[in-house]
């Protein structure tokens, strides 16, 4: 039961996934820029046309679309729905600079999550929490889309909320970056749950036998923004701007000494402009990703992270605990919450008994008490 993300099997939605689906959607990207001045740019009529594909896409899937206007342009909203606990938001914008078509900034995240969107309808996935896609407008000049969504969040959405940024996701000389959720390797501080998100693509990574570099969110407009109203944040980055160097060559393959994506912000940035190996396996751990929060409750992933916790403790006899975890966690599953909530008051019962005996320090106790009632409360 280590790690909630080994259990979510997304193999059927990453078959249906493609990259060849994925690049039909950018070549279409590509026509409009062609047919509307060589770009996509928020307010233009590029950006209308693209915005236009996407919602004819998504309606056609059966998606009730949403028009979420601002200053003069707008975001597209398309939702699935579930439970209010956790709501899972999956973003990428889609507008282009103005000096280029944007095909892989950012035709690359907003391609990738419009096929998942489209194949989590088409394979009928029932979606424990809610999931809200997003296209936004105006990231790449004022981030009044990211902004005016925010603030148009209720302060119960803003708790249960959490956030995934596709933004550069097929960068020709490229970088498997996953955003630094933990700040293990930056100094920005996260949201609280921005390490599960982290940790749910590395599991992943992990398990395809990929290797992964941590990056900050620095180059990203859309993340600060989120960030700053306390809703955990994570997401997938193949390069941008910055120079690829020999370590990074070494490990990820490509040109050292070359910028990730040469054709950053430029006129150059057409459907030409892409790593097809990156974008496969960023879209397919987006998907990965997606379907995981999509499917795992936020009681669920209290108590395995619970049973993670208790397992880890360097205490005698300590199998009770985590049988009555186990329970509980199957109890859970099986929609019987009555039966899981009398087995960890259970578990809080033994959790005080081996405080009295000595078996557990008070700090230990008070932290598997205070857990186990957190998912008391949310289970009642
Ligand atoms: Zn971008």
């Amino acid at each position: 039961m280590l790690g909630r993300a080994a259990e979510i099997d997304s193999s059927a939605l990453r078959a249906v996934v493609t990259l060849q689906a994925i690049r039909g959607h950018q070549a279409e990207l590509q026509a409009i820029a062609n047919a509307n001045g060589g770009n996509r740019a928020e307010g233009t009529s590029g950006f209308n046309a693209s915005l236009d594909y996407v919602a004819d896409q998504l309606f056609a899937a059966g998606y009730a679309v949403t028009i979420e206007s601002f200053d003069t342009t707008a975001n597209l909203i398309a939702e699935l729905p579930g439970s209010d606990d956790r709501l899972v938001i999956v973003g990428a914008h889609l507008d282009s600079v103005s000096s280029g078509p944007g095909i892989q900034d950012n035709g690359s995240g907003s391609a990738a999550i419009l096929e998942i969107a489209l194949q989590m309808k088409a394979l009928n996935i029932e979606s424990v929490n809610r999931v809200r896609f997003v296209w936004w407008s105006g990231e790449e000049t004022s981030s009044h889309g990211v902004l005016s969504h925010v603030l148009n969040m209720s302060m119960s959405e803003r708790e249960a909320a959490l956030y995934l940024n596709f933004d550069m996701i097929g960068s020709p000389n490229f970088v498997r970056f996953v955003y630094d959720g933990d700040s293990s390797d930056s100094v920005t501080v996260n949201p609280a749950g921005s390490e599960k998100i982290e940790a749910v693509f590395l599991d992943y990574f992990a398990g395809q036998g990929l290797a992964t570099k941590a990056t900050d969110f620095s180059e990203h407009q859309a993340l600060p923004i989120f960030r700053i109203a306390g809703i955990p944040v994570g997401g997938l980055f193949a390069g941008a701007f910055a120079i690829k160097t020999t370590d990074e060559a070494a490990i990820f393959g490509g040109t050292a000494g070359d910028q990730h994506d040469p054709c950053h912000h430029l006129a150059c940035d057409t459907f030409a402009n892409v790593s097809l190996e990156v974008l496969d396996q960023f879209s397919d751990a987006a998907a990965h990703a997606v379907l995981y929060f999509a499917l795992t409750s936020i009681v669920e992933e209290r108590l395995a992270d619970l049973i993670s916790t208790v397992r880890g403790l360097v205490i005698p006899s300590k199998d009770g605990l985590s049988a009555k975890l186990d329970a509980a966690l199957t109890a859970v599953e099986a929609g019987n919450e009555r039966a899981a909530m009398n087995i960890l008051r259970a578990f809080i019962n033994q959790v005080e008994a081996k405080r009295r005996s000595g078996g557990l320090s008070n700090a230990e106790a008070d932290a598997l008490v205070a857990t186990a009632q957190i998912i008391i409360d949310s289970l009642s």
